[in-house]
């Protein structure tokens, strides 16, 4: 029987298995396990699988490999968001149902030929092209086209009203989604977008403590928007610093950096690996086998 009260602190771990871990991966889910477990909480592992195009099930069974190569442990079964898509279908009916998404059916193409897109955090934010067809068009195209379905922000953002949210860095922030312009919800090619997917799931599992990595501090800001439109609560976000190598250079997949099954067959001791990455360093003895392509 456990005794240690798990209700406090839940965490969680959530890699889209497109491709093995990385250090910066394996110091992320350090950082969120540490957390959990210092406190006698829960630490939870999900599969943001829900990108067909990119997603791999040689990935997950990978992922998990690699965490059990860390020594790392999770709490019950593993999430994988491919099995709550009947839970995203509800939480975009809700806000369908608001009056806040709108079909859209512009290309990429289409999207950067706009000359007048501003730039948001992810790039050129859509210029609204969709927003203003009539009911009758929307729903002709809707039988004809494949199409994503965008929150209408201005509106939004105005229904929500001012938000707040909480970094354990940077203290607390205001919300400031509007820069983002017209997120994706759901897109063509699958039924969710990461902002939505993460922010039901994130409430779904009772998660109370959303530790990541700085790169994805902006989207925060649409996530305490989502949940405000959704009724659903606001965890604490502890955003970190990612992993750089010895010059500066971020370790991410599409740098060609050294993946930790690399490293395991390169014989790296895993205690070791461990032990540095706490520290919040690279470990030095690695430096070679980190190096990247
Ligand atoms: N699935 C996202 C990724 O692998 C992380 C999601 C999150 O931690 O909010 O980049």
């Amino acid at each position: 029987m456990n005794l240690i009260p798990t209700s406090l602190i839940v965490t969680r771990f959530a890699p889209s298995p497109t491709g093995r871990l990385h250090p910066g991966h394996a110091y992320s889910a350090l950082r969120s396990h540490d957390l959990a477990r210092a406190a006698g909480g829960r630490f939870l592992l999900r599969m943001e699988d829900i990108d067909p195009g990119r997603s791999r099930e040689a990935f997950v069974a990978g992922i998990e490999e690699d965490l059990g190569w860390l020594g790392l442990t999770w709490d019950g079964p593993v999430l994988r968001q491919s099995t709550r898509l009947d839970a995203y279908r509800a939480a975009l009916d809700a806000l369908d149902a608001a009056g806040l998404l709108y079909p859209c059916f512009c290309t990429r193409a289409d999207i950067a030929a706009a000359a007048t897109a501003p730039h948001g955090p992810e790039g050129a934010a859509y210029p609204g092209t969709c927003r203003a067809l009539d009911p009758a068009t929307r729903r002709e195209r809707i039988a004809a086209e494949p199409h994503a379905w965008r929150l209408d922000m201005a509106r939004a953002a105005a229904l929500a009203g001012p938000l707040r949210w909480h970094d354990a860095t940077a203290g607390l922030i205001e919300a400031d989604p509007r820069s983002f312009g017209d997120v994706v919800l759901a897109r063509k090619d699958a039924p969710a977008s990461y902002h939505l997917a993460v922010t039901v799931d994130d409430a779904w599992q009772g998660v109370t403590d959303v530790v990541r990595g700085l790169d994805l501090f902006e989207a925060t800001h649409v996530h305490r928007l989502l949940q405000a439109l959704l009724g659903l609560p606001t965890p604490r976000y502890h955003h970190h610093p990612l992993l750089a190598d010895a010059e500066g250079r971020r370790l991410a997949k599409r740098a060609g950096a050294r993946t930790l099954a690399d490293l395991r067959e390169a014989g790296a001791d895993p205690v070791d690996l461990v032990g540095t990455l706490r520290a919040g360093r690279l470990p030095h003895s690695f430096g070679a086998m980190l190096g990247g392509a």
